[in-house]
């Protein structure tokens, strides 16, 4: 509903992110009649990636199609409307208690909010290697790993990460994918009781700085610092993230580093937001499990407590 003196849409539900947590999470409300409005600006977690894997019946798609045709489910539902627009600032009124979004030259009034801007991935300061990531550098050997079984691998370190996360993550695609794993600590200490274990492994540790990274997936070229390049067929690099919107401050959402932190429901600290996908913790979780699976069904459930709990309101079953 628009009320044309303030240009102000009225919707049931915001839904900011249009990922797979997003899309999915306006799947379920559009079906269950709430109006809602989805703003998505479009920078995806993964569009780096050609193809995902892991998504039960999509195992080799690319990321695209995946929102494709998530996109192309929501158009049947005429109570959805999509704007491809920046959330910049949400409040929330005193007197009705609905959340007030601001997004390009638009204003739109929701009862609730669903949170689903994902994570950003910082990008590498080892010149080359953000251009590759994705392709000839990939993050994560669920989501990757079976497409580097027995290939030459390069596992890059950078600061600020501690060396034990790659050196855990070379002792990991070692004992799963592959006999040639080489760990490039780029010039930080590995701890000798850490070295002994990858050697005994078969993790071969260089320690000179990397200073670029270049060449193609199958022939990927490591430069070294004051000394000959490694040449492999694919680098592993994990990169530090960040909270993918930084509105959530603004309405005080409970955050531990680049994560909201939700119950079991979903439900945010905030009541009326909820979060799902990549930037949404279940609080008693050590870490997020950030796959397109547990986006979608993260996404499903915010939805589904979200709508629970406006029927709640409306049918005057709260205290
Ligand atoms: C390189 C790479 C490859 C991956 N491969 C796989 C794989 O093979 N299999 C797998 O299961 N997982 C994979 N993942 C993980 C997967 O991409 C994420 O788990 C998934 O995308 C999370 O979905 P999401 O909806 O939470 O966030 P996203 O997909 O990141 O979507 C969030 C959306 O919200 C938007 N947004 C943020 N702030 C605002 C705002 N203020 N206003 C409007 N819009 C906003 C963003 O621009 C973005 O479009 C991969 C990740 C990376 C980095």
């Amino acid at each position: 509903m628009s009320n044309s003196e303030y240009d102000t849409e009225y919707v049931d539900v915001a839904v900011i992110g249009g990922g797979p947590a997003g899309l999915s999470a306006a799947l379920v409300l559009g079906r269950q009649q709430r109006s809602v409005a989805l703003f998505d600006d479009g920078r995806y977690r993964n569009s780096a990636a050609t193809e995902s894997h892991m998504y039960l019946g999509s195992d080799g798609a690319s990321p695209d199609d995946i929102r494709t045709r998530g996109r192309r489910e929501l158009a049947a539902h005429t109570n959805v409307s999509v704007h491809a627009e920046t959330v910049a600032a949400i409040s929330r009124s005193a007197d009705s208690g609905r959340f007030d979004i601001v997004s390009g030259h638009r204003s739109t009034s929701a009862r609730a909010i669903v949170v689903a801007a994902g994570q950003r991935d910082a990008p590498s300061q080892i010149p080359g290697l953000a251009e590759r990531f994705g392709d000839a550098v990939v993050h994560c050997p669920f989501c990757h790993g079976f497409e580097t079984l027995g290939a030459r691998i390069a596992v890059l370190s950078e600061r600020p990460t501690i060396p034990v996360q790659p050196a855990m993550q070379a002792l990991y695609v070692r004992t799963h994918f592959s006999d040639d794993v080489v760990l490039c600590a780029n010039g930080d200490d590995v701890p000798d009781a850490l070295r002994e274990r990858l050697d005994r492994h078969g993790v071969a540790v260089v320690d000179a700085p990397v200073t670029e990274v270049s060449g193609i997936r199958g022939d990927l070229v490591v430069q070294l610092d004051g000394t000959d390049p490694l040449r492999v067929d694919v680098g592993y690099h994990v990169p530090r993230f960040e909270i993918g919107a930084e509105f959530v401050h603004d309405i005080g959402c409970e955050t531990d580093g680049a994560c909201i932190l939700v119950d079991s429901a979903h439900r945010t600290s905030v009541p009326g937001v909820y979060a799902a996908g990549d930037i949404a913790r279940i609080r008693t979780q050590d870490v997020p499990l950030t796959f397109i699976s547990q986006a979608v069904a993260a996404g499903q459930a915010a939805a589904l407590w979200c709508d629970q709990d406006l029927f709640a309101v409306d049918a005057g079953l709260t205290a």
